[in-house]
Order: C-alpha cells, then sequence, then structure tokens
C-alpha cells in the first residue's frame, strides 16, 4: 500500500470517536503525493498558503468529488478574496479587517465559508491569533455584525510548557461560547487534543513525511 495512505489509515485507526476529522496538511507536497489520499476518499485537507493552495487545487475543485480545503495558515487581508473563492474553512480568522473582506467576498459570490478563530493562547508576542482578552468581543462581532460561520477556536499552543494546560483552556473556551467544533492537535500533540476533544486534528508530517 501507499505509505502515506498507510499513515494516514494508522492515525485514524487510533481514533475511536467519529466526531474526528483529521485535516491532512499538504503544505510543500505536490499534488501526486497527496492524490492516493483522495482516491482512498479521504476528504479533509490543509494549506497555509493561498497561492500555493491556488496553484495545487484550483483545477481539481472544478473537475473532480468534493474535498474540504482548510486554510491552516495566517492570511492577509488583501488575500481574502481568493481565500473565498477557495476554501471551504478557515482556521486562522484572527483580526476585524480580515473578518470585515472575508464577509464583504463572502457575499459577493454567496458562499458560506466555515470558519475557527485562532487564539493565542499563551499570549505569545511572536504568534499570531486574538489574546484571550479580545476574544469574547471579537466572537461577538464575527457572528452578530458580520454574520460569518464561527464554528469552533483554534490555536497553536506554545511548545515549551504544558500543552495539556492549554488545551484544557480552549476547550473552556469553546464550551463556554457554546461553539461544537474544535480546531487543535497536529503531528507531535494530536493525542493530548484528543483527551480534550478536539474535532479537527490538524496533521502534516506524521502524514506526508517532514517537510524541507
Ligand atoms: C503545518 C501546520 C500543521 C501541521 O503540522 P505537523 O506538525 O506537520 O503535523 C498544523 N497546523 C498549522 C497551522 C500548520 O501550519
Amino acid at each position: 500500500m501507499n505509505i502515506v495512505v498507510e499513515r494516514l489509515n494508522k492515525i485514524k485507526s487510533n481514533i475511536s470517536n467519529s466526531n474526528v476529522n483529521v485535516v491532512a496538511v499538504s503544505k510543500t507536497f505536490p499534488f501526486e503525493t497527496i492524490k492516493p489520499l483522495i482516491d482512498q476518499g479521504h476528504l479533509h485537507f490543509g494549506e497555509n498558503k493561498v497561492q500555493e493552495a491556488e496553484a495545487k487545487w484550483s483545477e481539481h475543485q472544478k473537475t473532480k468529488k468534493k474535498i474540504n480545503l482548510h486554510m491552516v495558515g495566517g492570511l492577509q487581508s488583501n488575500k481574502a478574496k481568493k481565500a473565498v473563492e477557495l476554501f471551504d474553512y478557515i482556521h486562522s480568522l484572527d483580526n476585524k479587517r480580515l473578518a470585515d473582506m472575508l464577509s464583504k467576498h463572502e457575499n459577493k459570490i454567496n458562499k458560506k465559508l466555515k470558519y475557527f478563530i485562532q487564539v493565542n493562547i499563551g499570549n505569545e508576542t511572536q504568534k499570531s491569533g486574538v489574546t484571550e482578552n479580545d476574544l469574547n468581543d471579537f466572537y461577538k462581532y464575527c457572528t452578530k455584525e458580520i454574520n460569518l460561520n464561527i464554528i469552533g477556536l483554534m490555536a497553536i499552543p506554545p511548545n515549551d510548557v504544558d500543552v495539556e494546560k492549554h488545551f484544557k483552556f480552549l476547550y473552556d473556551k469553546n464550551v463556554s461560547l457554546g461553539l461544537k467544533e474544535l480546531s487543535m492537535g497536529m503531528s507531535a500533540d494530536y493525542q493530548k487534543a484528543l483527551k480534550f476533544k478536539s474535532t479537527f486534528l490538524r496533521i502534516g508530517s506524521s502524514i506526508f513525511g517532514e517537510r524541507n
């Protein structure tokens, strides 16, 4: 069997909860590497750059069965138009300007995406994400003022400390906002994320191998 398919199947076999989705993060890998997963019926794929995603996926999106394409990386508001056209999910919603642009382009082409608000847990200065303090207001703005379909929270926790503490924090926040989905857990820590009821695992290198 194809090695990439084998690795994904192995990961899936460790997940007993059928509400959990594996987003295969295929950034840097060419379509040929990804294709066996599609042929096998996998539906969720993640990219972190609009341009790369467009080059890789736009032809496929038109012709083949419905893939769910996830934007997991930082998104600049000047790329919002392309992002709305291309993606089904955005995991990195983290500022008003971006939110406004996404909403505007959704309305223009009459398409609704699903969004995770990215939270900067640990308030790390170098990381993107809404701060804990701003989260409630930002959530209200996105849902009430500009009508974005926010389905959950997302975070990339600091990796130098107790990850489970951060997963618990995000889980609790998600519950307090009444959100159903939760985007946390990557190759190194997805088992821990599952303990805190993550529903979208973003897994790259454990499926595709190390990136250059
Ligand atoms: C690349 C990336 C992942 C996947 O990381 P791995 O450690 O390779 O599983 C997950 N989330 C985001 C936001 C990423 O950029």
